[in-house]
């Protein structure tokens, strides 16, 4: 039985690009996926730094190309990654924000904030968009949240799960369990379109997303769903598309112009977002068009791509993801013809040559778009969230069993890996496996626990080590290993030899690589400093905003003649030395402190309604005087 826990709980879908937030409305029976500020139920997963302040999501990419190299984005491609990972290593020579290496080969990302140098790890980038899903969700229902289930893509590692657990926690949310981005959109559709489907159906579901693509094979029957199999790329999107297309304008540009402007992070940016939208375009019509302004060197830049083009430029990622495809049902160990619904998932979903060639694939076979591709995910996640909530109603019960995307086995000798739970295993699941010792006379053995489908163990994900003492006895020593996966794939693994009773064990924790709880408490606390100073800005705009507005209008009134006539020379220079004031404090800019506009706005606010009260008050005793007569 899970665990069930106090209060109003949210799913997250975190994405590479974009995220989205819902909860469940027991009011309706459905799941409300929240609108931000500006009216979005998707917000970019985008921070930028700047002189003044910090700035999130949409107003964040707005600004993305006057100011490049401070507009952190991708941060999913980095969490949980090391520095020197290849991935890595090809990811930051697009990238216009600049990352180094920090401790324990950890990427930080670097970027100028009110003038001084900061630096900042993908877990706190990450936070920041759960933080700000967090506030839309807490404007929605006008109450805090503080519990989440936050989704992850399938094929993510250990340690990119466990990266994203982080964020969460310097987000100050209580993530009550991490879930899959496929499964949480097979939930989605499952309750959406299949409603009490009494005979059992076999879904696939294709996710391509702004950074990754998943696909899982589940069989629904009732209110029960059961992953079959995953499989998928943690590094394959959207961006990708874009990034073909970006490097083929960068050739006609050099071509056309003579110039390159690959060295230049503001051009880039602009031609990225360019290359985004027309990449879009290109879903509904068979032409794009690219109009850049001065982008470089004072030249403009026009073009246009052609449909086809862009297919040509991604047809090898194209064909991966059909690949991809015919890997998950070798693993469900099922036929194509077998797959009841195709359900596409993820914004890239869209483009037509994907769903061209996956229904080809499927032999002509009518793909699911009945369910959102932006918000599936996080419609899922919000069920999930309800579900491990004390005191939600009406959500329906569901049973959800879902698998362990990489295989999991300890190290033999010659560093091979022995797999204990293979991939795509339904969890929650125990096994124990026995082994012998190899050499006479040991006095320990190293138990080294691994994750991934590399022969060579050490060319797998090392989770964790631990060492069992041993009775000197000669080689064949029986031993016996225990794994054991709960129901949030928190892997426990135990070694045993009988005949001296000796044990040993470990929860894998994986700590290599993963911030210290120092660091995270050190992170809520600077997530929190950001917070105040986001709050203390947004304080100040709006003060000085209403005291631009309360100029204007007062300017206005100051012109009409016939109000104007009627104030005493003494109110006028008043109001006229507090505008002057108030003129200079706007065009200025240099005010921090709050108080100062609040303290202005109030004593021209005093000083205008006096005049305009008794100028009021002198009509009133005229028409009082005229009703007299
Ligand atoms: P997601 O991670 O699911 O939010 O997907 C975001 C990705 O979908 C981004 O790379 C978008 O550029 C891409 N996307 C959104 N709409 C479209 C569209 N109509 N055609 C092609 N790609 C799209």
């Amino acid at each position: 039985m899970a665990k069930k826990y106090e209060g109003v709980a949210i799913g997250i879908d975190l994405g590479t690009t974009y995220s989205c937030v819902g909860v469940w409305q027991e009011q309706n029976d459905r799941v409300e996926i929240i609108h931000n500020d500006q009216g979005n139920k998707t917000t970019p997963s985008c921070v930028a730094f700047t002189n003044t302040q910090r700035l999130i999501g949409d107003a964040a990419k707005n600004q993305a190309s006057s100011n490049p190299t401070n507009t952190v984005f991708d941060a999913k491609r980095l969490i949980g990654r090391k520095y020197s990972d290849s991935i890595v290593q090809n990811d930051l020579l697009l990238w216009p924000f600049k990352v180094i290496a920090g401790p324990n080969d950890k990427p930080l990302i670097l970027v100028n904030h009110k003038g001084e140098e900061k630096h900042f790890v993908a877990e706190e980038i990450s936070a920041v968009i759960l933080m700000q899903m967090r506030e839309i969700a807490e404007a929605f229902l006008e109450s805090p949240v503080k519990n989440a289930v936050i989704t992850v893509p399938a094929y993510f590692n250990d340690s990119q799960r466990r990266a994203t657990k982080d964020a969460g926690d310097i987000a100050g949310l209580n993530v009550m369990r991490i879930i899959n981005e496929p499964t949480a959109a097979a939930l989605a559709y499952g309750l959406q379109k299949r409603a009490n489907c009494v005979d059992q159906r076999n879904i696939l579901i294709f996710d391509l997303g702004g950074g990754t693509f998943d696909v899982s094979i589940l069989t629904i029957k009732n209110k029960d769903f059961e992953v079959k199999a995953t499989a998928g790329d943690t590094h394959l999107g959207g961006e990708d598309f874009d990034n073909k297309m970006v490097n083929h304008f960068v050739k006609e540009f050099k071509m056309k112009n003579k110039e390159d402007i690959s060295g230049n992070p503001k051009a880039l940016r602009r031609l990225r977002t360019a290359c985004e939208r027309a990449k879009r375009t290109l879903s509904y019509e068979t032409e794009a068009t690219i109009d850049l302004d001065v982008i470089h060197q004072g030249i403009d830049f026009s073009s246009s791509i052609t449909r086809a083009k862009f297919e040509q430029l991604n047809m090898n990622l194209f064909e991966k993801c059909i690949d991809t495809v015919n890997s998950c049902l070798v693993d469900a160990k099922m036929d194509k013809s077998s797959i009841d619904d195709v359900v596409l998932v993820g914004g890239s979903s869209r483009i037509p040559k994907v769903k061209q060639l996956l229904q080809d694939f499927f032999e002509g076979k009518e793909l699911c778009k009945s369910i959102n591709p932006d918000e599936a995910v996080a419609y899922g996640a919000a069920v999930q969230a309800a579900l491990l909530s004390e005191g939600s109603k009406n959500v329906p019960i569901l049973m959800l069993r879902d698998v362990t995307p990489l295989s999991l086995g300890i190290s033999k000798t010659g560093y091979i890996m022995s797999v204990v739970i293979p991939r795509n295993t339904s969890v929650p699941f125990k096994k124990t496996q026995d082994y012998v010792t190899a050499s006479d006379n040991l006095s320990s053995v190293s138990i080294e626990v691994y994750e991934g489908e590399r022969v060579i163990s050490t060319e797998n994900n090392l989770l964790g080590l631990f060492n069992l003492k041993l009775p000197l006895a000669p080689r064949g020593l029986p031993l016996k290993v225990c794994f054991t996966i709960d129901v949030d794939g928190i892997l426990n693994v135990s070694a045993e030899e009988e005949t001296s009773g000796n044990k040993n064990e470990i929860t894998i924790t994986n700590e290599n690589g993963r911030l210290s709880r120092q660091e995270i408490e050190r992170m809520i606390q600077e997530a929190e400093n950001f917070k105040a100073q986001d709050m203390k800005f947004k304080k100040k705009v709006e003060a000085r905003n209403a005291l631009e507005g309360y100029l204007y209008t007062v300017r206005k009134v100051m012109k009409d003649d016939c109000v104007s006539s009627k104030l005493k020379p003494i109110e006028k220079v008043k109001i006229n030395s507090a505008m002057i004031k108030g003129k200079s404090l706007i065009d200025d800019n240099q005010q921090e402190d709050t108080s100062v506009f609040v303290d202005l706005l109030k004593e021209l606010e005093i000083i205008v309604e006096s005049a305009m009260n008794r100028i009021n008050k002198s009509y009133l005793d005229v028409e009082s005087d005229s009703d007299s007569e």
